[in-house]
């Protein structure tokens, strides 16, 4: 299951954040099945600088 944070999809295999909750949700059962990331999924991924949190 991903978790909603400040408006966002984490995964919460990587900690990666999605503005998509499909991108977290392909992301996680992509990490948790292969223990690496997809760069086609992860170049999605919100940088967590550009947030205010
Ligand atoms: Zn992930």
């Amino acid at each position: 299951m991903t978790k909603k944070v400040n408006g966002l999809f984490l995964c919460e295999e990587c900690d990666l954040l999605y503005r998509k909750e499909e991108l977290a949700q392909k992301c996680e059962d992509w990490c948790r099945e292969k223990k690496s990331c997809n760069i086609e999924i992860t170049k999605h991924a919100v940088n967590k600088s550009e947030l205010s949190l």
